[in-house]
C-alpha cells in the first residue's frame, strides 16, 4: 500500500512529537483497543502500515486534539489514511454495504423532488 507524502508526514508528525502522556487515551475506546499509545501507534504504521479497520475505527470527533498538550490531530490522519485507502479499492468488506446505500439513495427511482405548492 503506498500512502500519500502528506499522510506520511501527518503520521511522522504525530510519531516524533506525541510524549505518550496518555491524555487523549482517558475517553478514547478506540485508542484503548488498538493501542498502548498514539506515539508506538503511528511508528507502527510507518514502519509496517496499519490494519484498514485501525483508522476506519477512529470516529473522528477530535476529542484527542483538543486534551492534546501539542494539539496533534490523530483524526486528520486517520482521515488521510482512509483516503489513500479508498483509492486502491474498497479496504473493508463492512463498506460494501454503504457503497449500495449510496447508489440507491442518491437514484433518481428513489428520489422525490418537492416543487411547493402548486397554486
Ligand atoms: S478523533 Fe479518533 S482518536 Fe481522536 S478521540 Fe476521537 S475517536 Fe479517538
Ligand atoms: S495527548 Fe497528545 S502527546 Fe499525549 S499521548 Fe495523546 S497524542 Fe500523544
Amino acid at each position: 500500500m503506498d500512502y500519500s507524502k502528506g499522510t506520511i508526514e501527518m503520521a511522522r508528525l504525530i510519531a516524533e512529537n506525541c510524549n505518550s502522556c496518555q491524555r487523549c487515551m482517558k475517553d478514547c475506546l478506540f485508542l484503548q483497543q488498538y493501542c498502548d499509545d498514539p506515539k508506538k501507534l503511528f511508528q507502527q504504521f510507518l514502519a509496517e502500515g496499519l490494519e484498514p479497520i485501525v483508522p476506519y475505527s477512529c470516529m473522528l470527533c477530535g476529542r484527542c486534539t483538543v486534551v492534546c498538550p501539542l494539539k496533534l490531530k490523530l483524526d486528520e490522519a486517520f482521515l488521510a489514511m482512509r483516503q489513500d485507502l479508498i483509492k486502491e479499492g474498497l479496504p473493508l468488506k463492512q463498506l460494501k454495504s454503504v457503497e449500495m446505500h449510496q447508489k440507491l439513495s442518491t437514484s433518481k427511482l428513489f428520489t422525490a423532488v418537492n416543487r411547493g405548492e402548486a397554486k
